[in-house]
Formats: structure tokens, C-alpha cells, sequence
């Protein structure tokens, strides 16, 4: 397959650094989100401590290049390092997530002065960075987004609505798609970076979600929001191409989080069985119990090959990232609600309750499926760029 000649390391299987990564993130998350999940969710509370722990052991945002401040991570420890933090809380994994969501854009295609600009804070973990695609009106079809920006000189005027941007409000930074020529549909969309404290630019109320509750989701109002031109991430009209092209990254993300969430729900129905009595002997003694565990373990194991084999594609940017991309993100979301259900299903009635892990675990499962494009889009994106 075609190849950027990029790291000459094989990331089918991770390396031993990749594994003492995994290692590092795994006590942190035990030790420091682990014991806040629960209430984030309850509470539907952003997770400060989970912010707090990965900003001080630098893994809020791990793949900022290291001229930029950044850890310098690879495509596969970014998803590693989500997949830890998802194991044990999804809403935390939203944060290394949409950093690099947020981000991309700006390290795919922006100048040298945004990257300068925007991206030490990011890694020195002073700000967040939000991405802002969709919108009331625009969602699958999102190249027929409304948010207008008209050019004043030196300036651009933004207008209009973004929905369901994650992280709205927390971040300091957003990446803006907006229409700056109507005629030329998705041709006519440009990047530009938005700051918080941008006059014109506020938020709407939280959403009221099924899962991920600890991840603030809201509107962005832009309303004459006037920034400078330099503002903008590449050339007038690319903003489109930069939005899809920093997807085909990130699906694998979303994908790293489908995993890590499906990992959790199976660890714990693993150690449930073995402790829960029914007809005189632990219920893991059971066939029909084991076989689905076998299953759930099987599937798991395919989807983690899968992203980790786009992870790898995504480092050397290989021409079959596309489809890669949309297939990891596609296969591990719909595992993860499979096994997040069976996870439910093998605790029984308590298993339905929210005194136990799974439960969350299932309603955060959900949101991996629909968002970074539904797994419909999914289909759509891999169908038109089969291998
Ligand atoms: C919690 C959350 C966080 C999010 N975070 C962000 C964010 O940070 N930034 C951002 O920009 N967006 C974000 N999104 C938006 C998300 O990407 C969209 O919700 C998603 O792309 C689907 O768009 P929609 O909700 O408008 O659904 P619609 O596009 O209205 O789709 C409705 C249904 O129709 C199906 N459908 C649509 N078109 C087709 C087709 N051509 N073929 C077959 N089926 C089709 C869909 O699959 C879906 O089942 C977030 C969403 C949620 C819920």
C-alpha cells in the first residue's frame, strides 16, 4: 500500500514503548478518573479531575508535535491514550479526543503563525480545542452548513449556529467551518480558528444526554464575530476538504474510545461472573455464559486490530486512509454496543442498574455510532473509497 515513507515501525503490534505508555495511562486513569466516573455521570458534571490528572502527566493532548510544545505522540499512542481513559470513564476520553479533533485542522493546514499561536497553550495544557462542523440544519449533510463569513479587509465577520459541539463553553479555542462563497457549496466553506473570548461568541445551554454526560455538549453562537483574515486555516474554500481530511484521522479516535468503553464493560462482567452464585456455582461456570464472553472477547480483539491497523495507516498517511478511517470508527462502535450490551445482559437485573459500572458503560457506547458522522455515513464514506 502506498506510503509516506513516514516511521519505519510496525504498528500492527504495538511497541515496547507503546506498551509502557499503556501501562502509564492505565494506573493514572485507575487511580484518578476511575473514582470520579460514576458521579460525572450522575451528576452530568464536566470531569475537572480527569483534566487536572492528564494535563499534569502531560496526556491531554499527546499527538501535539514536539516543535510546537507537543508530546510528539504517533496516531497509535494518541489512540492508546484514549482508549485507557475510556476504559474507565468515556466523558474523560472526550478530552485527549477532541483536542486532537479540535486541532487537526490547525496542524493539517494552517500557517506557521496559528500553529505557533494556538498550539503551545494547547500542549501546555492552558487551553482546549473544540471542532465546530455541524449544525441545526446540517448534520450527515454537512456541506450544507448556513454559518455565513463575509470578508472586511482585513477581517472576516462570522455569523450563524453551530450544534453539538463538544466541549463548548470549557474550550478556549473553536474550529469554525463556514460558508464564504454560497454558489460553490462545499468549495465555498473555509477554516478558521475562534477564540472564546471573541466578541459575539457564546453558548447555549448543555444538552440533556442518554451517555457521555460528563462531556459538555452546546450551541455556538456567532454573532459578528469579527477576527483577523490570518485567522483563517489555509486558502479561502479548503475548509471542507480540511474538515473531511482531518476526520479520516479521527474517526480512529472515536474508534480508540469504542474500544477502551467495550474493554471496561468486559473486564467487569469478566470479574462479575466468577463472584455471582446461581443454581450452587459461580455463574461463569456456565457454557452459555462463557461463550458469550468468548464472543464479546473475540469481537473486541477484531475491532482492536482494526484501529490499530488504521492508527498506523493514519501515522504514514496511506492512500487508504479513507476508507480505513471510517471502517475502524464503523466496526468498533457497533462491537462496543454489542459487548456493552452483553456486559448488561451478564449481570442480569443488576446489570440494569446504575449501581454498577455497565449500565453507564452501555449509554456511553451509543454516542460512538453516531457522532464523527453515523455509522450510515460511515458505510456511505466506505463504500465510495473501497479498497
Ligand atoms: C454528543 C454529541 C457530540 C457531538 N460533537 C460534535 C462536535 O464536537 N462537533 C461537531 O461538528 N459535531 C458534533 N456532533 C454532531 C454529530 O457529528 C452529528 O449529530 C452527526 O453527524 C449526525 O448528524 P445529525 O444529528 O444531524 O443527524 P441526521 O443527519 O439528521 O441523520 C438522521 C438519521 O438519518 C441518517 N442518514 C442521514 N443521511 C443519510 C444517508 N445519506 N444515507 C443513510 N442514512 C442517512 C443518519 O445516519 C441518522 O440515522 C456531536 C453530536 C452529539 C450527539
Amino acid at each position: 500500500m502506498a506510503s509516506t515513507g513516514k516511521p519505519d515501525f510496525d504498528l500492527y503490534r504495538p511497541s515496547e514503548e507503546h506498551d509502557a505508555l499503556r501501562d502509564a495511562i492505565r494506573s493514572l486513569a485507575e487511580a484518578k478518573i476511575l473514582p470520579h466516573a460514576a458521579e460525572v455521570d450522575e451528576a452530568s458534571r464536566f470531569p475537572q479531575e480527569a483534566l487536572d490528572a492528564l494535563v499534569a502527566s502531560d496526556l491531554h493532548a499527546v499527538h501535539v508535535p514536539e516543535e510546537y510544545g507537543g508530546a510528539g505522540a504517533d496516531a497509535l499512542a494518541t489512540v492508546i491514550v484514549i482508549e485507557e481513559v475510556a476504559r474507565v470513564c468515556a466523558s474523560s476520553s472526550l478530552i485527549p479526543a477532541v483536542n486532537k479533533l479540535g486541532s487537526l485542522p490547525v496542524i493539517l493546514s494552517g500557517s506557521e503563525e496559528l500553529k505557533r499561536t494556538y498550539l503551545r497553550p494547547l500542549a501546555e495544557g492552558s487551553a482546549m480545542f473544540s471542532y465546530c462542523l455541524s449544525e441545526p440544519d446540517a448534520g450527515s449533510d454537512a456541506a450544507g452548513m448556513k454559518t455565513r463569513a463575509v470578508r472586511d479587509g482585513d477581517h472576516y465577520i462570522l455569523n450563524g449556529v453551530k450544534r453539538w459541539i463538544t466541549n463548548a463553553g470549557v474550550s478556549e479555542y473553536y474550529t469554525v467551518m463556514a460558508v464564504t462563497d454560497p454558489d460553490k457549496r462545499s468549495k465555498g466553506i473555509s477554516a478558521f480558528v475562534v477564540e472564546k473570548s471573541d466578541p459575539g461568541v457564546s453558548f447555549g445551554a448543555p444538552e440533556k444526554k442518554l451517555g457521555i454526560k460528563g462531556s459538555p455538549t452546546r450551541e455556538v453562537y456567532l454573532d459578528n464575530v469579527r477576527i483577523p483574515a490570518t485567522r483563517m486555516i489555509g486558502d479561502e474554500g479548503t475548509g471542507f476538504a480540511t474538515a473531511m481530511k482531518t476526520l479520516d484521522h479521527t474517526r480512529i479516535t472515536i474508534a480508540a474510545q469504542a474500544l477502551g468503553i467495550a474493554q471496561g464493560a468486559l473486564d467487569y462482567a469478566k470479574g462479575y461472573v466468577k463472584e455471582r452464585k446461581q443454581f450452587g456455582k459461580p455463574v461463569a461456570d456456565f457454557q452459555g455464559v462463557q461463550f458469550m464472553l468468548a464472543d464479546m472477547a473475540m469481537k473486541l480483539e477484531a475491532a482492536r486490530q482494526l484501529t490499530y491497523s488504521a492508527a498506523a495507516k493514519s501515522e504514514r498517511v496511506d492512500s487508504d486512509l479513507t476508507f480505513f478511517g471510517a471502517a475502524a470508527k464503523c466496526f468498533a462502535s457497533d462491537v462496543a454496543m454489542e459487548v456493552t450490551t452483553d456486559a448488561v445482559q451478564l449481570l442480569g437485573g443488576y446489570g440494569y442498574t446504575r449501581d454498577y459500572p455497565v449500565e453507564r458503560m452501555m449509554r456511553d457506547a451509543k454516542i460512538t455510532q453516531i457522532y464523527e458522522g453515523t455509522n450510515q455515513i460511515q458505510r456511505i464514506v466506505m463504500a465510495r473509497n473501497l479498497p
